[in-house]
């Protein structure tokens, strides 16, 4: 794309020597490029959710208007838009769309797509660009897991620690209590707190349940 546009960029000068009333002074093909983000990291079967999209000239130009399209991990086109006049804040040339989507019906990790359809203003013309992300989608978290977390030592709650059951997560409150809704399945249990070494424990759900972390503090030696 790069040697390409860099090409017609010569030969652009070749003509316009030869057409001074050319009223454009830099004809050619201009890259784009074409950014998602703001993608949850999991999202329940057939919940919907946002993302944001923006589309940028390498060149600057204006691309106000530009439409997109999100396509899923067949190729079906799933959203379209337009991205908007306004500039993203602290930017000088990149538009950015809010786009509402929905999980697919069958948990996995699928690759979707943003696709910004190549445009031409003037004689300068914008390449179709795109750019692919992934949509983890994880089964609808129907059992309760309680955890309990305290001091190995003195036995008091333990509050403020993350439980992480990958990809759900929550914080224990002033009990040293958290409690998350996971799908059956297997699981690492991991509860983390800055004062202690991280508690891990494998865990096979497949009712509500309740698990008990005692954390430790990290020993003073040499490692961080
Ligand atoms: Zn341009």
């Amino acid at each position: 794309m790069t040697s390409q546009s860099d090409e017609n960029r010569d030969s652009g000068f070749g003509t316009r020597d030869s057409n001074p009333e050319s009223p454009i002074p830099n004809p050619g093909n201009h890259a784009v490029n074409v950014v998602a983000w703001d993608i949850p990291t999991a999202i329940v079967v057939r919940e919907k959710f946002r993302i944001k999209v923006g589309v940028k000239c390498a060149h600057e130009c204006d691309l106000a208007n530009t439409d997109f399209g999100v396509y899923d991990h067949e190729g079906t086109q799933v959203a379209a838009g337009t991205f908007p006049v306004e500039r993203w804040p602290g930017t000088t040339a990149l538009h950015v769309a809010e786009v509402e989507l929905e999980a697919p019906s069958v948990e996995g990790l699928y690759t979707w797509s943003v696709r910004s359809p190549s445009r031409t203003d003037g004689e300068v013309t914008h390449a179709e660009e795109s750019v692919s992300f992934g949509v983890r989608v994880v089964a609808n978290p129907e059992y309760l897991v309680t955890v309990e977390t305290v001091d190995g030592i003195d036995r008091t709650p333990v509050s403020g620690a993350r439980v992480v059951m990958h990809p759900y997560r929550a914080v224990t409150d002033e009990r040293g209590i958290a409690r998350v809704r996971v799908a059956k399945g297997a699981y690492k249990l991991f509860v983390s707190q800055t004062r202690y070494v991280t508690f891990g424990l494998p865990v096979e759900v497949d009712a509500d349940m309740t698990a008990r972390a005692e954390l430790y503090v990290e020993p003073v030696t040499e490692r961080n």
